[in-house]
């Protein structure tokens, strides 16, 4: 199982690309290339792989590395049902496409965004409306404060302390988690513009005409938020939709829905899902599925010390403290435990299986 987990973007990306060439029955392989090289100046690539016939009216779509650094245990997923399922487990008129690495860049240099500090999970909004996050404009110099020493530290958290005392936990993770669209080196920034990764996105769905399809299933795999090892599966479809009852028959009563509060994840802005929402209305089911590492005040802390990092001039700059805030943050995104990436690969495999007979009941 743990084979199937590797050091880094360049490594992961060889392993999937060999499997997928010993794999039968891919009928389209496309690498979309990224501009920009990566850490090691190695090439960067969106790389989508269909599987089954090209027409087929249901589909399950996997995604990995919407968040860059994340990307290993999808990537692993990806390898991993490949290589024990392959084609053997896809039933008639049903395809699967596997998106390899949807932020290449934040997977190769280790960085939940990408190269334009957007989350890419807080890039699908209508530019043409940008939303406001008043309480982000509150917190911003708190969160990522000038100087990463123990007093401007002990200062800024007061900060955020009063702010959750005064507004309650959920409206204070909201602010902070919810989406900005503000700060380009502060947390979740949703950009300016469409990033690369949509525009990939947006591209590839034309070309393989995915809005006609009859059902579609989609897995996005993140790490991060949550109990340790366990893939908690986070439907963002509005309550009583379509898309939560089908998650609902498909997933089990697991399903948690940060509308209505049940989940480790708050409502949010810009969300890959409302893409596949716009998209297929009333034919598909997205579910993020979001294994956890470690708790998330430890998520919070790891991001805000590597943005503050990213914005700092690397002349100067305390090596000894660079190397504890990049360690610190792969560690919480990317457990080194055997028994974590055992349990992501079976939880993986089982949402992956249960999407494909979910579709078949549609
Ligand atoms: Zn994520």
């Amino acid at each position: 199982m743990s084979g199937f987990f590797s050091t880094d973007y360049k490594a992961a990306r060889q392993v999937f690309l060999n499997q997928v060439q010993a794999t039968k029955g891919i009928t389209w392989q496309v690498s979309f290339k990224h501009p920009l090289l990566g850490k090691t100046g190695e090439e960067l690539a969106l790389d989508a792989v269909w599987l089954g016939d090209l027409n087929a009216a249901k589909l399950l779509i996997v995604q990995s590395a919407t968040h860059g650094i994340e990307g290993f245990a999808g990537s692993a997923i990806q390898t991993a049902w490949l290589t024990e399922a392959g084609l053997k487990q896809l039933p008639e008129d049903t395809a699967i496409l596997f998106l390899h690495a949807m932020n290449p860049w934040g997977f190769s240099f280790l960085r939940r965004v990408d190269e334009a500090g957007i989350d890419l999970n807080r890039n699908f909004i209508d530019f043409a409306a940008v939303p406001d996050n008043k309480g982000y404009e509150v917190l911003s110099n708190a969160l990522i404060p000038s100087a990463w020493q123990a007093e401007d530290l002990a200062v800024a958290d007061k900060k955020l302390a009063d702010y959750r005392a005064a507004w309650g936990e959920r409206l204070y993770e909201e602010a902070v988690s919810g989406g900005q669209y503000t700060h380009p080196q502060g947390l979740f920034y949703g950009g300016k513009e469409p990033s690369w990764s949509r525009s990939v996105l947006t591209q590839l769905a034309t070309d393989l005409q995915l809005a006609e399809r009859k059902a579609v299933a989609i897995i996005d795999v993140h790490t991060g938020l949550g109990d340790y090892s366990v893939g908690e599966v986070i439907c963002d479809h509005p309550p009583n939709s379509l898309g939560v009852s089908w998650a609902k028959r498909w997933y089990g009563a697991a399903v948690t829905e940060p509308f209505l509060g049940t989940s480790s994840s708050v409502p949010k802005l810009g969300l890959i899902d409302y893409f596949w929402q716009t998209l297929l209305p009333d034919a598909c089911c997205f579910i993020t599925l979001e294994f956890g590492t470690g708790s998330t005040e430890n998520l919070f802390n790891v991001l805000r010390a590597d943005h503050w990092l990213a914005g700092q001039a690397t002349e100067g700059l305390d090596k000894t403290l660079q190397q504890k805030i990049q360690q610190d943050l792969l560690t919480h995104f990317y457990p080194a435990e055997k028994a974590w990436q055992q349990a992501v690969i079976e939880q993986g495999l089982l949402r992956i299986n249960q999407a494909l007979e979910g579709l078949q009941q549609v």
